[in-house]
């Protein structure tokens, strides 16, 4: 019989009651360390007190009026958000995939307004992921995540990650825009290279293309830039961002260049729900942390912490991990064994980590993880690679 709630998550028998900071504590009082942060989600712990301040107050005062009023708290969002990248513009959302959507639109818009609306196919690439509905599905291009759900939505072209070249033969005259995440986060932390990325820009700028990127995972100081095309000379048009911008309260984005921008004007996009009140006060809570000085000068100096002790275990346990990719906290181990072994072996030390496509983990700590966190961290991936490694030798 089906249970009342879907049953579309393969779930772990863990049930969580409480967190505070890296820790998350079950009903009967076990702690668990939490190195991946609801799926890059809860960018500054649990129960940050800023964030938890803005929400309550925010919470006894208003929660939603919808988008046909004025909302205070998008201004200042949109402000902190466009005064610290390429943008111009900032559209409220409630989820990446919806922030995906909005790029998407925005791009087939954008040749509308320049009166070619055939220009509206857009070139992604393999191992993406850019959600689950029906055009961001099509947009990755995952035939296990495609298969059973009709036709896939027209309009994406799709070239191996990487490949410059490949990219520039799928352009042709419908071609409206090239679509990137700058690292893949579930693909397995792949990083697109600065010379890749900075062809695709030069690709758009040749053939009227919008550059479009996915910084759903990877933005908002996951990678210790506030957005990881920043380490990079280029920008994009448009960027879709959502998970960590909130800090764990829903809430998506998609940013864009004025010119960009052209043809999204009043009705042409909408949503009810998206930066509502509530919503806005957590995410200018994170965004005035993340932004605060010296916030990520803190955050790259942990990660390089961390890189250099999963450094240390890789080497030591070469039967079980083989490398470490990623940037800031944003960070994948490469497996020997299956993935899925070593994120339950990491479990039973009781760290909390996440597979990712590519035989990898992911490890995404809090960007406000504590030095005496990071160490336990350590500890529990060196105990489970540890355990894996005697299992290998003894079977
Ligand atoms: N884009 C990227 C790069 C993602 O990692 C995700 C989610 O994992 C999404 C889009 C979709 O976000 P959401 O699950 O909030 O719809």
């Amino acid at each position: 019989m089906i249970e009342p709630v879907m049953p579309t998550y393969a779930r772990i028998e863990l049930d969580f009651e409480r967190g505070e900071g890296a820790s998350l504590y079950t009903a009967d009082g076990r702690r668990y360390l939490d190195f991946g942060s609801g799926i890059a989600v809860t960018l500054l712990g649990h129960s940050h007190p800023a964030l938890v301040k803005a929400v309550q107050d925010q919470a006894g005062k208003l929660w939603h009026v919808s988008n046909l009023y004025q909302i205070e708290g998008q201004k200042k969002l949109a402000r902190k958000l466009t005064d610290n990248t390429f943008a111009d513009t900032v559209f409220f959302c409630n989820s990446g995939a919806e922030a995906m959507e909005g790029c998407i639109k925005t791009a087939r818009k954008y040749h509308s307004a320049n009166g070619h609306p055939e220009r509206y196919r857009i070139i992604t690439f393999e191992g993406a992921f850019h959600g689950r509905t029906l055009a961001t599905m099509a947009a990755g291009g995952q035939e296990k995540i495609l298969a059973g759900f009709g036709p896939k939505t027209d309009g994406f072209d799709q070239a191996p990650f990487g490949d410059l070249k490949a990219a520039e033969a799928l352009i042709g005259p419908e071609t409206a825009a090239i679509l990137i995440e700058p690292v893949q986060g579930e693909g397995g932390i792949r990083e697109a290279d600065r010379a890749f990325l900075t062809g695709l820009r030069q690709l758009c700028d040749k053939h009227g293309l919008l550059l479009l990127m996915d910084e759903v995972q990877t933005g908002m100081g996951r990678t210790g830039k506030l957005f990881a095309h920043q380490w990079t000379d280029i920008a994009p048009d448009v960027m879709g961002v959502a998970k960590g911008i909130g800090g764990g309260f829903p809430l998506g984005a998609f940013l864009a260049t004025e010119e960009a921008a052209k043809g999204m004007t009043a009705g042409t996009h909408g949503t009810t729900y998206g930066g509502n009140l509530l919503a806005m006060a957590a995410g200018n809570a994170v965004a005035d942390v993340v932004l605060a000085d010296g916030f990520m000068d803190r955050v790259n100096e942990v990660a390089s912490r961390f890189k250099q002790g999963l450094a240390a275990i890789v080497d030591r346990y070469p039967g079980v991990v083989e490398g470490i990719r990623g940037k800031g906290l944003l960070l994948g181990l490469k497996c020997v064994v299956p993935n899925g072994e070593v994120v339950t072996a990491m479990r039973e030390q009781h760290l909390l980590t996440v597979p990712a496509g590519d035989n990898v983990v992911r490890l995404l700590p809090p960007l406000t993880v504590t030095d005496e966190e990071l160490e336990k961290g350590l500890e529990a991936i060196e105990s489970a690679c540890a355990h894996l490694a005697e299992k290998a030798g003894a079977s």
